[in-house]
């Protein structure tokens, strides 16, 4: 029988735990035998995606959900047995609000009732309708997401809607995040048609056909459609939480999880690599790095110097989560929809607020709203060197402008990241290569999470499914190559 090949996972959030399950079920699909350990510094495995039920309300630590628009997600989720656990959001979650002028405005999806609605004002819509007008930027280089805004459908847009809207996703400045890095989509529309109005009607006009001839062939299927979580998907959790997930991960790769296990760094020793954690230091024929870039930068310091500047110079923005649960009677205002954006130079310092009910089922007690505001963001550095007071103080003042709050909430529950979302600014993907020369030139090395090629959950388990699939293949591939040269 043949040794099993060592596989260290480094980090134990969903990024990890999803890399490490799928690399034990493809090694034992090719039976390829492994010894594989996962190592997480935290006491609890999880990272962001935990959730907490506290007095009837469900806190999330981090991610609420995620779309279903990605199949690996759901291929995950079918896999780990929590297929029939999956629940989509209300249907009332597809209305959304935008703070403007202190008010709260509704968000129109469809572009004839966004004609009429007051999102944005009269100049800005002008301006938008211009947007078939502006010729196509064929230079090649790299953009602003604001940039882009601006250039295609003006700086009204750009500012009112697409910033706040950046924020929703990135916590982050839409000046300085890359188009292509943040939102490849869009920079691939303008490539493919010239325009994202053009590139709307070539889209309708391909679904209709689709629908026509799939009605042809006698398919019953409904055609895809934007769901409550906005275009190209329908946001989906489990009933206690995306921490579900997770958590369904870590008991299921059971013992292999460390917790309370913070590596300081990786080496190479020939074949081998070395993972130094506290005294002791672990012999990997293959590791994968699952940690955010900056923690990543520290393990590589030794390996690589080129890489580590590189993942050092992501930089990421600390956000802070602040869950209130409010007796209905004491919200003035209580919003049914999915929650409000907030646009910068409003009365109000979160980036946004989520009616956490309103968007599921099951995450407030009867008669109770479970309200979560997002703080800090790229563009508020210091809302995670608060105190507790004054923090306490901001999300008062803006519960109570945003909803009408007033008296003493419910429940209490905050969450504070400091390295909270990775911001892929102008420049990512030239560092995203040159960690990817660094796995090419290094076999055995991988790095993956929401660092690199997709800062959402979606991102990190479609990346799993790549990196665990490439791990297994090289493993094979060796042990073949062991298998001839012993035969030899
Ligand atoms: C407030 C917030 C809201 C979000 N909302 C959404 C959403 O609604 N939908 C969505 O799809 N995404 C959302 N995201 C993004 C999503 O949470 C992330 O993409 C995802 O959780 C990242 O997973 P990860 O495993 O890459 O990183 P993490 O969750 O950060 O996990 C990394 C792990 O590595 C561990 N670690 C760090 N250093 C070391 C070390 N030296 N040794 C060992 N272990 C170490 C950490 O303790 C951590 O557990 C949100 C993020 C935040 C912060």
């Amino acid at each position: 029988m043949s040794t099993p090949a060592k596989v260290v996972v480094v980090g134990g959030g969903v990024a990890g735990l999803a890399t490490a399950w799928l690399v034990r079920a493809r090694a034992a699909e090719a039976g390829a035998p492994i010894e594989l350990t996962v190592l997480e510094s935290d006491g609890v495995a999880g990272g962001h995606t935990r959730s907490d039920r506290v007095d009837g309300f469900l806190c999330e630590h981090g991610p609420n959900g995620f779309l279903d628009n990605e199949p690996r997600t759901l291929e995950l989720v079918e896999r780990v047995g929590l297929a029939s656990r999956l629940r989509r959001a209300r249907p009332e979650a597809a209305r959304r609000y935008i703070m403007r002028a202190a008010r709260l405005r509704e968000l129109q999806m469809s572009p004839l009732r966004f004609l009429g609605s007051d999102a944005v004002t009269l100049g800005t819509k002008l301006r938008m309708g211009l947007e078939p007008f502006v010729p196509q930027r064929r230079d090649g280089t790299d953009e602003s997401v604001a940039e882009f805004g601006t250039r295609r459908l003006g700086a009204g847009f750009a500012a009112s809607l697409l910033d706040p809207m950046v924020s929703g996703i990135f916590a982050g400045d839409s000046r300085t995040l890359s188009l292509k890095a943040a939102f490849p989509k869009m920079a691939e529309l303008e490539a493919e048609h010239g325009g994202l109005f053009r590139a709307m009607l070539a889209r309708g006009l391909r679904a209709r056909r689709a629908a026509k001839a799939a009605k042809a062939a006698g398919e019953t299927r409904p055609t895809p459609r934007g769901g409550p979580a906005g275009p190209g998907g329908t946001l989906h959790t489990f009933p206690e939480g995306m921490g579900e997930l997770t958590l369904r991960l870590a008991s299921e790769l059971a013992a292999a999880v460390r917790t309370g296990a913070r590596v300081t760094a990786v080496t190479r020793d020939g074949e081998r690599f070395g993972v130094r954690v506290g005294a002791e230091t672990l012999a990997a024929d293959a590791i994968v790095v699952a940690v955010p870039a900056p923690a990543a930068a520290e393990l590589v310091a030794a390996l690589d110097p080129r890489a580590q500047a590189a993942l050092a110079a992501i930089p990421y923005a600390g956000v802070t989560v602040a869950c209130r649960g409010y007796a209905l009677e004491s919200l003035d205002r209580p919003l049914e929809g999915f929650g409000v954006l907030v646009r910068r130079g409003e009365p109000v310092r979160a980036l946004g607020a989520l009616c956490s009910d309103r968007i599921f089922e099951g995450q407030a007690p009867e008669g109770a709203r479970l309200l979560r505001l997002i703080l800090g963001g790229a563009q508020d550095p210091g809302i995670v060197d608060l105190s507790p007071d004054e923090l306490e103080g901001v999300v008062q003042n803006d519960l109570a402008t945003l909803f009408g709050a007033h008296g003493a909430p419910r429940l209490r529950q905050d969450y504070s990241w400091r390295r909270g979302i990775a911001q892929y600014t102008i420049g990512h993907l030239e560092r995203v290569a040159e960690v990817e020369r660094l796995e090419r030139s290094s076999t055995g090395l991988y790095f993956t999470g929401a660092a690199y090629r997709g800062v959402s959950v979606n991102g990190c388990v479609k990346d799993a499914f790549a990196v665990s699939e490439r791990l297994v293949r090289a493993l094979v591939a060796a042990r073949a190559r062991r298998g001839a040269s012993a035969a030899a």
